[in-house]
């Protein structure tokens, strides 16, 4: 097992990058910050990937968040097999679209009606379009260093991979098209009662990452997130939680049901799908109402709800709510966060978390927003990361990012994580 032994990988790198810019299909794969080059997967199962060199590594990326029933949960691989047999999309409805948006809302009852699209960047966007026409009004407010995908006009201080590029935006990206934007930032209630007090009123909708996972873990203030949820009722202005991660992740109902804050819209992504390319946006019946073919807001996919994605959701929010699923996920991560606690003390290292989400910050100080977690030093977290790689272990390769436990990650693995962190840090 190791980081120094990756042949093959390396000379499928090489390939890539002759064919596919950078080499990946998303930036942060390429590992560039990390100061490495990528491990090409040949295969995963629980909490484990193993590369086409034949490493096998404990996985703590565990595709961005998707897999909190670890890979290839035996259910959801079968009922997908199962469903690409029967033909694996049609472009006319099924049932199961219709039974999966059911189990949606039972989870998140907010979303009084919902859409499927194959992205949490769609999501986002068909949501602020909604939004927009549902007030009649232009502005969107973010918070720097949450990441919603890459729409145009969303690709303001965002977070995830965007973070590591030094300028605040991306190149291609007219200054118009970002005019109707305003970032404003995280965790700060003094900024946003001064942004709404002049401009509220022509605020179409407020996005926000309820935990903040793409700037690493950034945990809310209460009072942040109730100033939020007062303000937008307050103006009129349509509250969007984006819970493409923190929802079936951090509770069954995701964020709002842990902080018992109700949006008017909501996003979720990679669990909704089982691993396949699904999200939802949804909300409010009067706000969805605006949606075509009722309404007037035009929104559409070739692949939206695709049969394969459908089962495979359906599979795996089945057995997220199996009673006691989070209880047990909790208990096992507290564990975990609280002996890492330990390993971390006096070692200049922030440790954010929430539920079975967690970031390293290599940080003196503690991480409450993007400004503290940009301070945080990439030299150390390059050498950690190598490490953890030499020992086996693949943790997601920024500190803008989130680590994720799942099911699978068991005691025995978790307690060899332990060590393995502590002999890395040292
Ligand atoms: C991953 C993510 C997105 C984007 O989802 P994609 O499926 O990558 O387009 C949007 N918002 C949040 C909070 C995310 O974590």
């Amino acid at each position: 097992m190791g980081i120094n032994n990756r042949p093959l990988s390396a000379a499928a790198f090489k390939r890539a990058q002759q064919v596919i810019p950078g080499g990946v299909n998303s930036p942060v794969r390429a590992l560039r910050s990390v100061g490495t080059t990528p491990l090409f997967i040949e295969r995963a199962n629980r909490a484990y990937v193993t590369d086409i060199d034949g490493n096998t590594f404990i996985d703590f990326c565990m595709s961005w968040g998707v897999f909190i029933l670890g890979h290839n949960n035996p259910a959801v691989s079968r009922r997908a097999i199962e469903a690409i047999q029967r033909g694996s999309s049609y472009g006319i409805p099924t049932e199961n679209e219709t039974l999966l948006a059911e189990r949606v809302r039972d989870a998140f009852p907010s979303m009084e009606r919902l859409r499927f699209v194959n992205s949490g960047t769609e999501a986002t966007m068909s949501a602020i379009r909604v939004a927009r026409g549902f007030t009649g009004r232009d502005t969107l407010v973010k918070f720097e260093g949450n990441y919603h995908g890459h729409a145009d006009h969303l690709l303001v201080s965002a977070g995830s991979a965007v973070a590591n590029i030094s300028t605040a935006s991306s190149a291609g990206v007219p200054d118009d098209f970002t005019r109707h934007t305003v970032c404003l930032p995280y965790n700060d209630v003094a900024a946003l009662q001064r942004y709404f007090s002049e401009h509220g009123n022509h605020v179409a909708a407020v996005i926000l990452e309820p935990v903040a996972c793409n700037m690493g873990v950034v945990v809310p203030t209460e009072e942040f997130l109730n100033a939020v949820r007062l303000l937008t009722s307050q103006y009129g202005a349509v509250l969007i939680f984006d819970e493409v991660i923190t929802g079936f992740r951090l509770a069954y109902g995701g964020a709002q049901q842990r902080f018992g804050i109700t949006p008017d819209m909501t996003t979720v992504g990679k669990i909704v799908g089982g691993g396949y390319p699904a999200a939802a946006f949804g909300g409010r019946a009067d706000i969805m109402a605006l949606l075509a073919p009722d309404g007037p807001v035009y929104q559409a996919g070739t692949l939206s709800g695709n049969p394969v994605a459908m089962a495979a959701g359906l599979a795996t929010l089945h057995q997220l709510a199996t009673s006691g699923f989070y209880d047990r996920l909790e208990a096992r991560s507290s564990q975990f966060i609280a002996e890492l606690q330990q390993i971390i003390r006096d070692k200049d290292i922030q440790l954010n978390h929430f539920g079975s989400m967690f970031t390293l910050f290599f940080n003196p100080d503690p991480v409450r927003n993007f400004t503290d977690a940009r301070r945080s030093n990439q030299e150390r977290f390059t050498r950690y990361f190598q490490r953890m790689l030499a020992h086996g272990i693949y943790v997601s390769p920024s500190q803008f990012e989130g680590n994720f436990i799942s099911e699978c990650h068991t005691d025995d693995i978790l307690e060899y994580v332990l060590k393995s962190i502590k002999e890395s840090i040292a």
